[in-house]
């Protein structure tokens, strides 16, 4: 969706606005193991989450993370990997090309961490449950065949889950899962429905920097 693609320089505030608040980006492996208190987490830990995969990850947000040291965690759409957002255009959206294997095993190389978004990108609380499944189960079985590293976070496309979506998501043998629920996420939260800060377009630092002290728990 265009509302949702932010610019270099933006993104280049957003990132400085992270490191001026004394924020730690950690991959989700790592907030996870901390939540579980098998890791010490910094002060502020904070995930910083792509969704779908777009090239763009890597002609510029990585640059942009790697020159400032910061871990991100992006969620591919297996089916798609190497093609474009084909669901966002059946829709009248633009045509974005997403990462190719090759680029996400780069971007594995220099710490970025991967899950999954499903195989085909669709609303999960609206199919059937062998669909689901598949979708679930099989995007981490097909993405696990290239990845160098595990599977262990899935995000639900369009935030679209429910009770049984999210059991078939632990069953699958994820860890966790993000939505698209608003929200700060600690060691109480169920972790197959961990909320996340939206970061839009339009979200400048200085909107960025509202959102976080809104939350009151960051800062
Ligand atoms: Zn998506």
């Amino acid at each position: 969706v265009p509302g949702h693609y932010v610019s270099e320089s933006r993104f280049k505030a957003q990132m400085a606005l992270i490191s001026a608040l004394g924020m730690k980006p950690t991959s989700l492996m790592e907030l996870y193991d901390g939540f579980q208190g098998r890791a010490e987490l910094p002060p502020k830990p904070v995930v910083i989450t792509f969704d779908d995969g777009y090239e763009s990850f890597c002609s510029i947000g990585l640059s942009v993370l790697k020159e400032r040291g910061y871990k991100a965690t992006v969620f591919l759409v297996s089916n798609f990997v190497g093609k474009t957002n084909i669901w966002d255009q059946e829709k009248g959206d633009v045509m974005e090309p997403l990462m190719t294997r090759s680029q996400v095993l780069e971007a594995v190389a220099n710490g970025m961490e991967f899950g999954s978004h499903t195989k085909t990108h669709l609303r999960l609380g609206e199919v059937n449950p062998k669909q689901a499944s598949e979708e679930i189960l099989g995007s981490k079985i097909d993405l696990e065949e290239w990845l160098p590293q595990p599977v262990r976070f899935f995000c639900y496309p369009y935030g679209s889950h429910s009770p049984e979506v999210r059991r078939l998501v632990q069953e699958a043998g994820y860890a966790g899962a993000t939505t698209v629920m608003k929200g700060v996420n600690d060691e109480t939260t169920d972790p197959f429905s961990w909320g996340r800060i939206n970061v839009r377009k339009t979200t400048s630092a200085f909107v960025l920097a509202y959102k976080l002290f809104r939350t009151r728990r960051v800062l």
